[in-house]
């Protein structure tokens, strides 16, 4: 059984309501991508997944809500994925910024790193979210250059 910290579940909840105050995430795709990449590589099931992308695309829920749903959850506790899901707890309280939460994942490698504030992490999110659309489709063209077409934006 993995241990549950009700003090952090609290830090989390209490954040996550002062940081996302509207009724949705603005995450683009491509990041919810990154944060249910980032489930995957840690082992979660097929139906842990889709529980997942349902939460976080279709019922659009506040990515702290979704985060403090699994860390609280006495199913996941009993889970080999809980230990990632606590990373993900965390990175979200290090960052104290949801985009830089995101860009994170897709900059940084959690599996060899420990969660941690990363304020160009928080930069990069927010110029990219800054961008016009055809700035941003200029952006990526010029990384599929640099790095082939596999990075996803
Ligand atoms: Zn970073």
């Amino acid at each position: 059984m993995n241990q549950y910290n009700a003090a952090k579940h609290k830090k989390l909840i209490v954040l996550g309501k002062s940081l996302e105050k509207g009724v949705t995430h603005k995450l683009p795709e491509s990041f919810i991508h990154s944060i249910i990449g980032t489930l995957d590589f840690f082992g979660a099931s097929a139906g842990e997944l889709q529980q997942a992308i349902f939460d976080l695309t279709v019922a659009k829920y506040k990515i702290f809500d979704v985060l403090g749903m699994m860390y609280s959850s006495e199913y996941y506790q009993a889970k080999p994925i809980y230990a990632a899901i606590e990373k993900l707890v965390d990175l979200y309280i290090a960052q104290a910024h949801v985009g830089g939460f995101a860009w994170f994942l897709r900059g940084h490698d959690l599996d060899i790193e420990e969660p941690h504030h990363c304020d160009d992490c928080i930069k990069s999110y927010d110029e990219f979210m800054s961008l016009t659309p055809e700035q941003r489709a200029a952006a990526k063209a010029k990384l599929i250059e640099t790095f082939g077409d596999v990075i996803e934006i």
